[in-house]
């Protein structure tokens, strides 16, 4: 494996995610998908009534949880590049997707105890190399990483790549409920006291607004090859 670490940040649904799985699918390295810790965070508390409806946290009871160890996160690479996510033995790759998750995860995630634990496993999982996205990894996870790239794209498209994917998911998504949770998540990520949100110094911006992903690899490859002598097409 390339002991190579390549941080993917940016804003909700500006498909980090599906670039990410391409990268690491090419290059043969570990995708981790750190939203999908939080999510699994965020099940877990709406599972054992640590969310109430209204989104009120009782995050004392998350956090003494947490504490005992009570949350056992695991991942699982697939042969396309993909991850399963475990909660305990239950696989919950799929539940955590579902908008109950969505709605609940970027409060979650300013919990302080929540990422110091999420960044806990994140380390353990891809200090050996992998190509991680989320919202602070060149920040925050991995400040070194050797490549770090921030991806932006317009809301409105970003929400409507998002209601496509729901649909194939077989689901029907509202496009003003989706666009409202972009914009929503966009702004609590951007403004919470830790880590929030923004790009690193070091950073490479991709807009990819108007890029297929093949475009986006064609992008990626004239960095790597320059940088680390490695391809992707
Ligand atoms: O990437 P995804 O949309 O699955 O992430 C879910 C949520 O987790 C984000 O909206 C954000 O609030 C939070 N998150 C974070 N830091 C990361 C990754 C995700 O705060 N590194």
């Amino acid at each position: 494996m390339t002991p190579i670490i390549i941080a993917i940040d940016g804003y909700s649904s500006t498909g980090k995610g599906t670039f990410a799985v391409e990268i690491a699918r090419r290059l043969g390295i570990l995708y981790l998908d750190s939203g999908a810790l939080y999510r699994t965070v965020t099940l877990y508390a709406l599972q054992n009534g640590h969310i109430e409806w209204n989104g009120e946290i009782h995050d004392r009871r998350l956090q003494e949880d947490i504490f005992l160890g009570k949350i056992d996160i695991s991942v699982m690479p697939k042969s396309d590049g993909t991850m399963r996510i475990f909660l305990g033995d239950e696989d919950v790759s799929g539940r955590v997707r579902e908008m109950e998750v969505a709605r609940n995860v970027s409060a979650i995630a300013t919990l302080p105890f929540v990422r110091n634990f999420v960044d806990e496993q994140l380390h353990r999982l891809g200090a050996k190399g992998c190509v991680m996205d989320g919202r602070d990894i060149g920040t925050a996870v991995f400040p070194n990483a050797d490549l770090k790239i921030f991806m932006t794209a317009d809301a409105q498209i970003r929400a409507q790549r998002r209601v496509k994917q729901m649909e194939e998911a077989g689901g029907r998504p509202s496009f003003e409920e989706i666009l409202k949770n972009v914009q929503e998540r966009d702004y609590i990520d951007s403004h919470r006291a830790m880590n929030p949100l923004r790009q690193a110094e070091d950073a490479i911006v991709l807009d990819n607004s108007h890029m297929t992903v093949e475009e986006q690899m064609v992008w990626l490859d004239g960095i790597l090859r320059e940088r680390f002598n490695l391809s992707v097409l």
